[in-house]
């Protein structure tokens, strides 16, 4: 058992500076399914969760793609 932390980051541009969107028109019925808001981009998504080696490989992939 390690003691793997998850951090939440934008599915966009890898980044973990996000804000919860409060959607309370979504949260009435079904499952909810948390919005965060990327205060780097802009983009609101639902955050990918993983630990720091998934989200440097994430950020790795983001910058072979520029
Ligand atoms: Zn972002």
């Amino acid at each position: 058992m390690g003691n793997e932390k998850k951090i939440k980051f934008c599915s966009k541009c890898g980044s973990t500076n996000l804000g919860i969107v409060t959607t309370p028109w979504k949260a009435r019925g079904g499952p909810i399914s948390q919005e965060y808001k990327c205060e780097d981009c802009g983009v609101e998504m639902t955050a990918f969760d993983g630990d720091e080696e998934f989200l440097a490989e994430f950020r790795k992939k983001l910058a072979e793609k520029e």
